[in-house]
């Protein structure tokens, strides 16, 4: 009988290959016209899964794009996994930035460039891979479930339904996601919990027409102005976060979680050159992964409003508009903070202008134990792999639907991403290296062998 490494090593063009025709199939959940192409992609996974050993793997509908599910049970006595991916991408704009075709996967320097390489389509593609392993080498200790959702890109919308529905096809002991990223190969960790998240848009309304700026400027108030204003005035001197209330249930980190936090290896200089800014900005008195782990946070996704065309024109405009986010922790409520912000842009709104402040989506923050067994086969796992034991690191990011996966099923959820922060997600040109790609293969039969254990 051939071991997992022998039997990877001898596929793994394949397996790589296999992912990259996934990578072709523009899977745009956001977009109408990709519709057909989420189908396409939807089959093609189900298909994998069935050739990598699952028992069945069906399409199943949802009032959205459809749900993938795919299980190989091998003894009900034994533990379960739930292995969570999402076949959807984000959209490729703008495309002008692409170095090669988004759905044209290049392969340069070691890595995969491509939409969805990192996110998420070459992470959860190793399970399945995975799990041809094990199958093929007889060495499955558990039994596997799939569940590879196509709308996460646009905030999960209806799998919270379908969960609540499937109750008894999904159960299992644990869920297990990799659709997040190491600090580095020679520093692999492993993420404790994800952002929660409150997405608003706010509209401001002056005049009831764009205006010309010389007759009317000066006398009646510019929504674009006030606008500005509304959003500076939601940081202060020190970067602090000035809805009111906004703090009231951050639990506050221990000076011990803190120290663990700040062992992982950082090296200031390198993160501003890649990043090419000169200086960092954020809340006085936290570290770089403390603001991006256990801080809430408040950015400005976009602003727009008036005359942005060739040239200039001189025009009041009546209306001004901004998409704002919260990444949030635990035990903030997405719904509450969502409520303040919508509370405090309206209530700061001076009577020259109207303003409308709407929801998108929210999710709930997540955290997982590391003394749970789950965590622990993880860490085993990584260590079988890397030689050396994960650094436990607060995952900066938001999966919504990590809340409503542990309610409805009752079980934890274990992050196991190999990705790496500079693969470029949700921007142009993104990558994923093979070098993680096939490590991630060879690490997961292992969390599978420790949570049998
Ligand atoms: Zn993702």
């Amino acid at each position: 009988m051939q071991t997992w490494k022998e039997y990877q090593e001898k596929n793994k063009e394949r397996f790589l290959n296999e992912m990259i025709d996934l990578l072709r199939i523009p899977s745009v959940s956001a977009k109408s016209e990709h519709k057909e192409d989420m189908q396409r992609c939807a089959d093609a996974v189900a298909k994998s899964l069935r050739d990598a050993g699952c028992d069945k793997a069906e399409v199943m509908a949802t009032a959205g794009h459809p749900v993938v599910y795919g299980e190989k049970i091998i003894d009900p006595s034994k533990p379960t996994v739930l292995v969570y991916g999402h076949y959807d991408v984000q959209p490729a704009e703008p495309l002008e930035l692409w170095h090669s075709g988004p759905f044209d996967p290049v392969i340069k320097d070691g890595k995969v460039f491509a939409r969805g390489s990192a996110d998420d389509k070459g992470q959860f593609y190793m399970h399945v891979k995975a799990l041809e392993v094990m199958s093929q080498t007889n060495s499955l200790t558990t039994n596997i479930k799939f569940l590879i959702e196509g709308e996460e890109e646009v905030g999960s919308p209806n799998l919270g339904k379908f969960v609540a529905d499937h109750k008894d096809l999904l159960k299992a002991d644990v869920i297990l996601i990799s659709d997040s990223s190491m600090l580095s190969m020679e520093n692999p960790s492993l993420d404790t919990g994800v952002r929660g998240l409150s997405y608003i848009q706010v509209e401001v309304t002056g005049a009831n027409r764009d205006l010309h700026s010389g007759t009317y400027g000066g006398a009646v108030a510019n929504p674009i102005t006030i606008l500005a204003k509304m959003i500076a005035s939601c940081h202060d001197e020190n970067n602090h976060i000035t809805i009111p209330g906004f703090y009231d249930d951050v639990v506050v980190a221990t000076p011990e979680e803190r120290d663990l936090l700040n062992k992982a290896p950082y090296d200031e200089q390198e993160y501003k050159d890649e990043l090419g800014v000169k200086e960092l900005w954020g809340e006085n008195g936290y570290t770089t992964y403390e603001r991006t782990g256990i801080r809430p946070t408040l950015e400005v996704n976009g602003i727009w409003g008036g005359y942005t065309g060739e040239g200039a024109k001189t025009v009041l405009p009546s209306k001004a508009y901004a998409k704002i986010s919260a990444r949030l922790v635990p035990n903030q409520s997405s719904d509450k903070i969502t409520e303040k912000l919508l509370n405090y842009f309206k209530s700061i709104a001076p009577p020259s202008v109207e303003v409308k402040a709407e929801l998108h989506h929210g999710g709930e923050p997540y955290m997982t134990p590391i003394d749970s067994k789950g965590y622990q086969a993880a860490a085993k796992a990584v260590e079988a792999t890397f030689g050396k034991a994960p650094i436990p690191v607060r995952g900066g990011g938001s999966i919504p639907i990590c809340s409503i996966l542990e309610k409805e099923l009752g079980i934890k959820i274990i992050f196991m991403g190999f990705g790496l922060d500079n693969d470029n997600l949700h921007s142009p040109n993104e990558k994923y290296n093979i070098e993680n790609y096939y490590k991630g293969i060879e690490t997961i039969p292992y969390f599978h062998k420790f949570f049998a254990e």
